[in-house]
């Protein structure tokens, strides 16, 4: 059995999907003409509240597309340290839009209103203007941690008082709001602009959506231009956007239970030194020394259970559409299998 627990963008499209995306129906959709990707767009827009929606081939371009879009070269944007947007997008905040960064610290890769607040440049000529503020919910180097709602709204207050804009990499949004309970809408309330990955736990097989008022996508459409992600008969990708927000939103909640299974069996291991608390589908643990993550990544492996390392001495594993109970059976099997 191979188990891969890689990352949650590993799944392949299910039956009922393949269905969906071979009864699409699809047109150029430079020409705004795709039927299935004008209906995703809206679709999302609508649920979190949004103005309008943008359907990019992955969740870097919505990223990199809302920091061009919100700031000008040379003005900054406050974010935690480990952000996807900032750690593994390539340095695309400063070659793609000429920004400044200021990185913040945080448990778990949150950040907080106050170290906002104190963060932001005041208004000399010497500093860089201050235009935006990014977070990550769940928060991928946390472990999937899920932020507080109250923290969230903390930050937009901040936010408005400053005139600055709030970006939410929501990547992985679904799998936050299944454990904080709030609505796609209370979500989108707080924030100018989302981006939402369909690729992740929802089970597509390309895709993101970037959603804010209709402005901000109408001028988010000629980035997306002139970074190369106009896309023509998409449609067939958008309709499996569809099928999964339509089938692959409620059972995120499996995921999540097989997760904090694995967390469980983990903790117990004496090679393992610690595991960050389990909220969502991602278990992140460090390695107890002299092992490595290395070590354990290929001791795995050997029984055909893959995972990636995040340092040198942590490991990650990512629960998703295709990993089965009976896949979590065999996984927790070769974990307390192995003997160092
Ligand atoms: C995966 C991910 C993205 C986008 O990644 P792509 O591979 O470009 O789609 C953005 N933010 C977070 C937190 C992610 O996990």
């Amino acid at each position: 059995m191979f188990i891969d627990l890689r990352s949650d963008t590993v799944t392949r499209p299910t039956p009922g999907m393949l269905e969906a995306m071979f009864s699409a129906r699809v047109g150029d959709d430079v020409f705004g003409e795709d039927p299935e990707i004008n209906a995703l767009e809206a679709k999302v827009a609508a649920l979190f509240g949004k103005e309008a929606g943008l359907f990019c081939p992955s969740g870097t371009m919505t990223n990199q597309i809302a920091a061009r879009v919100h700031a000008m070269p040379g003005e900054e944007v406050i974010l935690h340290k480990l952000s996807h947007i900032y750690y593994y997008e390539a340095g695309g905040l400063m070659s793609n839009s000429g920004l400044s960064v200021c990185l913040l610290d945080g448990e778990r890769g949150m950040i907080s209103a106050r170290d906002v607040e104190e963060h932001i440049n005041p208004d000399d000529l010497h500093r860089p203007r201050t235009a935006m503020v990014s977070v990550e919910n769940t928060m991928n180097k946390g472990g999937g941690a899920v932020y507080d709602s109250r923290i969230l709204a903390e930050i937009a207050e901040v936010c408005r008082r400053n005139q600055l804009i709030y970006h939410l990499d929501g990547a992985r949004i679904f799998n936050a709001l299944a454990v904080s309970g709030q609505t796609p809408a209370e979500c989108g309330a707080m924030f100018d602009s989302i981006s939402i990955c369909l690729s992740k736990g929802l089970g597509a097989p390309v895709g993101s959506v970037l959603v804010g008022s209709a402005e901000f996508i109408r001028k988010a459409r000629r980035v997306r231009k002139v970074f190369g992600g106009g896309m023509r008969q998409a449609g067939y990708l958008a309709a499996a956007g569809i099928y999964a927000l339509d089938h692959h939103v409620e059972r995120l909640k499996e995921d999540h239970r097989r997760a904090k299974e694995l967390g469980s069996v983990l903790t117990e291991m004496p090679w393992v030194e610690s595991v960050l608390p389990v909220e969502t589908n991602l278990v992140i643990f460090r390695v107890a020394q002299p092992l490595n993550a290395a070590r354990i990544i290929s001791a795995l492996g050997e029984h055909d259970v893959h995972a990636i390392d995040f340092d040198r001495q942590s490991v990650r594993l990512a629960t998703h559409l295709d990993f089965t109970d009976d896949m979590l059976s065999r996984t927790i099997e070769v974990i307390k299998k192995l003997r160092f």
